[in-house]
């Protein structure tokens, strides 16, 4: 009765997953997406708390104590996270929380293989969810390092690495037969040990410009090492929840490949086939850059009949999405076109930009994505660039030997004028340079990219003032 009871909460949660998953496809619905996961969520924890107090061997009140105990650690430690975290260090927090899935799985793994007994399917599960949990255990914990940038984003060129990663699978389908015909310790540890060095490697030899794609198959391959220990803990709303995060990380992954123009089977494979990866093209002579202070772009945007505003990581890290809002705003009031442009790997995440956007309250209808504006820039009067620069970067078209070559991006050298926001002549996350800075419609405006903002608000203010003076 319990355990129909119990199955039947499951299902249910299970379909609040999808209906979770269906609203987050879009903003306006995202709100309502993330309160359905949530119900979801508590539906689950609570019938899996009624579960385990059903088949445990210790008392009620030692079990709950227990389970009181790791809630109060795993909810005490997420609460301070989520609190402290930074939206600049989402990525790298959601690739380490990605490295404990995977974690979980090879721990399930290794209990359910001690306390089992030995049968060929269970075998199957054990092994293949130490396996994908220990790839995605350490190929996250080196996206988090690279994302935090405590290593260095350029690919690790081993030797023969696309032999060492094939090595690595024959290796663990031997250990595998061995391990299904012995059911030995010995070749499940033997394997674990390959399979951590290969998640390291696949994810260590992918250069920094397919990071987006690496952060997306990291969360698919948590969705598949969740489902594998669904299997092994035999919980059906584990398997559908794995299920369904590994694949629409894999859907990401493939949408983020588009948007890339990069062979998801290179990518997922570490850059095979790539003989050279992602490295910093030396800096060839562009020519001369020009400047422009924050009074002439309030100027120009005054003058100008259309804008768009294409953002980057720039702007997360300065956080001037909110005077951006306010520009924004204050320029429709006075009949000019804005629109903005958002690039599908501008920032460390997918959506980044549209996360920030939605939380400074830019209207949705005018934030659109680079497929839909790429062909309106040339009737452009101002494009204003904030904190972006590879997604803008016209080397990807024009020079087929830069390392982003091939990636579309968004044509802002055609419009009218272009203005940079950023602190420096730099690079971007790819380490490569970028001729639009030295075109001859290009001005730069340097410094932090909220400060600036701020400073053209208050100029649009004093020639408001001036202009009702002068009126
Ligand atoms: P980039 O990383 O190419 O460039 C960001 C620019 O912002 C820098 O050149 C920097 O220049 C400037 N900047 C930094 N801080 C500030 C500040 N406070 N004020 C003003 N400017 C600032 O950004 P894009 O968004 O164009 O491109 C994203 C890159 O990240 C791509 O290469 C993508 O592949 C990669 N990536 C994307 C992921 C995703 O899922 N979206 C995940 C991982 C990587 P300066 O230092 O001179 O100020």
């Amino acid at each position: 009765m319990l355990t129909s009871l119990v199955q039947a909460v499951y299902l249910l949660a299970a379909v609040l997953f999808i209906l979770s998953l269906a609203g987050l496809s879009r903003p306006e619905s995202a709100r309502r997406g993330n309160v359905l996961g949530m119900v979801g969520m508590v539906l689950a924890l609570a019938a899996t708390v009624v579960l385990s107090l059903q088949n445990s061997e210790r008392s009620v009140v030692v079990t709950l104590l227990l389970i009181a105990l790791v809630f109060a650690i795993g909810a005490g430690a997420g609460i301070w996270r989520a609190r402290s975290v930074e939206m600049t260090q989402m990525p790298e927090m959601i690739a380490i929380l990605h490295s404990f899935v995977g974690l979980a799985a090879v721990l399930v793994g290794f209990n359910s293989y001690f306390t089992e007994p030995a049968e060929a399917v269970h075998q199957v599960e054990v092994y293949l969810g130490v396996l994908i949990g220990a790839v995605t255990f350490t190929g996250s914990i080196v996206a988090y390092l690279k994302l935090s940038a405590k290593i260095s984003s350029a690919p690790l060129m081993l030797p023969g690495r696309n032999m060492l990663n094939l090595g690595a699978l024959v290796a663990s389908a031997g250990l595998m037969a061995w391990f299904i015909a012995d059911n030995a310790a010995a070749p499940l540890i033997a394997m674990t040990v390959v399979a951590l060095a290969l998640g390291w490697h696949l994810v260590a030899s992918i250069g920094g410009g397919d990071m987006p794609v690496v952060v997306s198959m990291l969360n698919s391959y948590s969705g598949w090492a969740a489902a594998a220990a669904g299997f092994m803990l035999s919980n059906d709303l584990l398997i559908i929840t794995g299920a369904l995060v590994g694949s629409s990380g894999a859907i990401l992954s493939y949408i983020m490949c588009k948007a890339m123009n990069r062979s998801f089977i290179s990518v997922i494979l570490g850059g095979f086939g790539v003989d050279t990866g992602t490295v910093v093209a030396p800096a060839a002579d562009q020519g001369e850059h020009r400047e422009v202070t924050a009074a002439e772009v309030a100027e120009m945007l005054v003058q100008a009949r259309s804008v768009v505003i294409t953002p980057g990581y720039g702007m997360a890290v300065a956080k001037a999405q909110y005077p951006v809002a306010d520009l924004t705003a204050r320029l429709r009031a006075q009949g000019i076109q804005v629109r903005f442009g958002v690039h599908p790997v501008a920032g460390r995440l997918p959506g980044h930009m549209n996360v920030l956007l939605a939380e400074a309250k830019v209207p949705y209808d005018i934030v659109l994505e680079m497929d839909e504006i790429n062909d309106d820039l040339a009737e452009t009067d101002v494009v204003l660039v904030i904190g972006a620069n590879d997604t803008v970067n016209p080397a990807a078209l024009e020079d087929p030997g830069s390392p982003i070559a091939g990636m579309p991006v968004l044509e802002v050298w055609k419009a009218h004028q272009v203005v940079v926001f950023k602190r420096s002549m730099a690079t971007g996350y790819a380490g490569v340079q970028n001729p639009l800075f030295f075109r001859e419609n290009t001005a730069m405006l340097f410094g932090d990219a909220k400060q600036r903002v701020d400073d053209i608000l208050a100029a649009l203010t004093t020639q408001a003032a001036e202009a009702v003076h002068a009126g």
